[in-house]
C-alpha cells in the first residue's frame, strides 16, 4: 500500500484531517515516511542544505559553541544537535573546537534524528570523531546539564496548520479528498488571508529553553522564515522533489515537505520559560560577523585553484542577500545570565 493510499483511507474512514496530520504522516510514517526511507540531502537528493555546501558553516557555528562554552564557565555540557542529516556539521562543528582547551572532555554529544537511513549517515560522518555519542527520538531522555544546542533546517520539517479567513471568519484548512476520490485541500490557498502555526515548534523551543533555564546553556535555530507576521500573508507550505517546487498532495512520503519558520513565536516560547532570546538575525550577518570571510581566504590559502572557486562560490550562496543570507534567519536562545552572544 503506497503511503497516499493509506491516507485517502483514512480520510474515508475519519474525515478530512489537518495540514499538520498530513505533513506528519507525509514525513515520518514509520515505513513510508519521507524522511525514514531515504536521504533527501544533496545533488542527488531533493534539496541541498548550508552545511552540505561549505564546511565553513560548521566550523562558525563549532567556533560560536565554543565561545559560549567558555562564557558559560567550561561545565559538563550536552551539546544536542535536533535533525542533523548527514552529521556534516556536526563532524565540521567538532574538527574546529578541538582547539578549544577541555571542550571535548567537556561535552556529550546527543542527535536527535526521526530518520534510520540517516541515522545510519550521521554515524558514518561522525565514527572516531568523539567517544560520547549518542542517539534520540526526542529531547526528554537528553541527560541533565548544562546544554549547547543547534538546529538547521530542523523546525521547518515541523508540522504546521493552517487557518484561512473568509468572509464569515476564520476556518482550518483541512486535506479530504475532492468528487474524483483524489487528495484536495478543503479550502484553496488564494481563499483568504493565510496563518499558519507550528505548535510542535513551540513545544520543542519551551522544552529547551526550560532545560536552560534549569542548567544554563545556549544554542542556535536556523532556518528560513520570518519574523512577526508574514509579509504578504500567503501560506509557505511547500513540496520538493529533485530540487523543484512540486505539488504540495501529490506524492505523499515522495517529496520533502516544509513551512517557513515563525520566529517570533519561537522567540516568544523561549521567553515564556524566562530564557534569552536575541535575534533572528539574517544568516548572512551571522556569518560575517563571526568571521567567515577570513575564514575563507585563510582555506583558500593551501586550497587547489578549483577548491578556491568551490569555497568562494559556497560563501557567497550562503551569505548573499540574493540567495541564502537573508531569507535565512539564526535565533539565539540561552539563560538570562548568559553574556549576549556574538553575532547579534
Ligand atoms: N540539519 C541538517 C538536515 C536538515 S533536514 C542539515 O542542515 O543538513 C531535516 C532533518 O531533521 C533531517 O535529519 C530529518 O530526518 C530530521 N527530522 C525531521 N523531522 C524530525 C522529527 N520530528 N524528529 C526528529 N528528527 C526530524
Amino acid at each position: 500500500m503506497t503511503l497516499e493510499s493509506f491516507i485517502k483511507d483514512r480520510i474515508r474512514q475519519l474525515g478530512p484531517m489537518t495540514v499538520a496530520q498530513y505533513m506528519a504522516l507525509a514525513l515520518t510514517h514509520p515505513e513510508h515516511g519521507y524522511y525514514m526511507h531515504h536521504d533527501p540531502l544533496g545533488a542527488r537528493g531533493d534539496f541541498i542544505t548550508a552545511p552540505e555546501i561549505s564546511q565553513i558553516f560548521g566550523e562558525v557555528i563549532g567556533a560560536w559553541l565554543g565561545a559560549q562554552w567558555l562564557a558559560m564557565g567550561r561545565p559538563r555540557t550536552a551539546l544536542v544537535e535536533l535533525g542533523p542529516g548527514r552529521g556534516t556539521l556536526m563532524a565540521d562543528a567538532l574538527r574546529a573546537t578541538r582547539g578549544v582547551p577541555g571542550f571535548h572532555e567537556a561535552i556529550s554529544v546527543h542527535l536527535i534524528e526521526a530518520s534510520p537511513t540517516l541515522k545510519q549517515k550521521q554515524w558514518n560522518a561522525l565514527a572516531g570523531k568523539h567517544p560520547e555519542i549518542s542517539w534520540h527520538e526526542d529531547f526528554s531522555d537528553i541527560p541533565e546539564k548544562a546544554l549547547l544546542l543547534i538546529a538547521n533546517e530542523f523546525f521547518d520539517a515541523l508540522p504546521i496548520r493552517q487557518y484561512v479567513h473568509l468572509q464569515d471568519g476564520w476556518h482550518e484548512r483541512m486535506v479530504t479528498l475532492d468528487a474524483n476520490g483524489n487528495l484536495a485541500f478543503s479550502i484553496a490557498a488564494d481563499a483568504g488571508r493565510v496563518v499558519e502555526r507550528c505548535e510542535y515548534g513551540k513545544e520543542w523551543m519551551a522544552m529547551i529553553a526550560r532545560r536552560m533555564m534549569q542548567y544554563g546553556g545556549a544554542g542556535l535555530v536556523i532556518d528560513y522564515g520570518y519574523n512577526g507576521p508574514p509579509k504578504n500573508s500567503r501560506e509557505t507550505l511547500q513540496a520538493m522533489r529533485h530540487h523543484n517546487y512540486v505539488d504540495v498532495l501529490s506524492g505523499p512520503g515522495t517529496a520533502d515537505l516544509t513551512a517557513h519558520v515563525d520566529f517570533h513565536a519561537l522567540a516568544q516560547a523561549a521567553r515564556e520559560e524566562g530564557a534569552a532570546a536575541y535575534g533572528p538575525g539574517t544568516q548572512g550577518d551571522f556569518l560575517k560577523k563571526l568571521g567567515a570571510e577570513p575564514r575563507t581566504e585563510k582555506l583558500c590559502e593551501k586550497a587547489t585553484p578549483d577548491q578556491k572557486i568551490a569555497m568562494i562560490s559556497g560563501l557567497r550562496r550562503l551569505t548573499s542577500v540574493d540567495q541564502m543570507g537573508e531569507l535565512f534567519k539564526v535565533l539565539c536562545i540561552a539563560h538570562p545570565q548568559h553574556p549576549k552572544p556574538e553575532g547579534f
